[in-house]
């Protein structure tokens, strides 16, 4: 069996196209959706990450600033730059890119952005709002995963996912998302015993580990959906995933390719929050 390709740049073209309408819509009526970045230090990756956030946004007709600190930034200055940012109406959706350096305590940041700008959902208030099955931002990987899986057909009630990674950000939410589509979820951590035997169990693998090409063919059961989250730079520059994917497309049922795979969903999923963060602002207002 050779896996069927589930194509995220494709898919999240598409969707751009679509939430491009919308903005367009909402700024006929004087509200163009707004995103603000914030980015502090120079981490290479998260200079990328940003950048290809902050092109979406120009291709969907999203307004975005970038509020640039240096590497030693004091974190009241990030904080106070948050706080004015929550009180800016032209600003929607407010992203805090990770990591911060240590002296920018995380959790803090974070819980600086006010909740109903907090477009990549990492906020108590809306991770509270996804563990109770309530309506908010949810994190956008976890929730381009799902859109790629809804895309194609791939069935979850009763099918048993395992997801390798347990990190707020992607393990955890990704659980709580299948886990209302009525999978059975298995969620795995670097002291879990016996990796393979679990993930050998998946009818969808969910690779969010951050260790290049970790899963390989032995550790996938045939026809399995495999959705490889890990982005990993490797010593010669290239990219890699956390799946070995020549070998595992083989076996396979679908399977993600990186780069094409997760990443243009979570950027697209973004972009989603952000125009509904503006949509909802008009609401409010009326
Ligand atoms: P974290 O480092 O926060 O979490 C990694 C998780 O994987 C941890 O729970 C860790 O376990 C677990 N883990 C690490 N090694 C192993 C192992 N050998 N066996 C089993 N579990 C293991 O990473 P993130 O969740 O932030 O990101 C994961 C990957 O996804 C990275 O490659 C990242 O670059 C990528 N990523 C991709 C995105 C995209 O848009 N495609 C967006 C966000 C992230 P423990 O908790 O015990 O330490």
């Amino acid at each position: 069996m050779t896996a069927r390709i589930l194509d995220g740049k494709a898919l999240a073209a598409s969707l751009r196209a679509a939430l491009k309408a919308t903005a367009d819509g909402l700024a006929q009526r004087g509200l163009q959706p707004g995103l603000a970045a914030v980015l502090v230090g120079d981490d290479a990756a998260s200079q990328v990450y940003v950048r290809n956030k902050i092109r979406a946004c120009d291709e969907t007709g999203v307004r975005s600033e970038l509020h640039r600190f240096a590497a030693d930034a004091p974190e009241r200055a990030v904080l106070e730059r948050i706080a004015s940012l929550n009180a800016d109406p032209k600003v929607h959706g407010i992203l805090v890119q990770l990591p911060l350096p240590k002296q920018v305590n995380s959790e803090r940041a974070l819980a600086a952005v006010a909740a109903q700008k907090d477009v990549d959902g990492f906020g108590a208030e809306n991770l509270g709002a996804l563990l109770a099955g309530r309506p908010g931002f949810v994190p956008c990987t976890p929730a381009g995963v799902m859109r790629l899986l809804e895309h194609a057909g791939v069935p979850l009630a009763g099918r048993h996912a395992v997801i390798v990674g347990r990190s707020t950000i992607v393990g955890k939410p990704m659980a709580l998302l299948l886990l209302q589509k009525d999978a059975t979820v298995t969620i795995c951590h670097s002291k879990t015993a016996r990796l393979a035997d679990l993930t050998r169990q998946a009818d969808i693998l969910v690779a969010a580990a951050g260790r290049p090409r970790m899963i390989g063919a032995q550790m996938v059961k045939p026809g399995a959906c495999v959705i490889d989250v890990g982005i990993n730079r490797l010593a010669d520059g290239t990219l890699a995933g956390d799946v070995d994917f020549s070998p595992v497309r083989d076996i396979a049922g679908w399977i993600t390719p990186v780069p094409g795979g997760v990443g243009p969903m979570t950027v697209a999923m973004l972009i989603e929050n952000t125009v509904r963060a503006a949509a909802k602002s008009v609401a409010a207002r009326a």
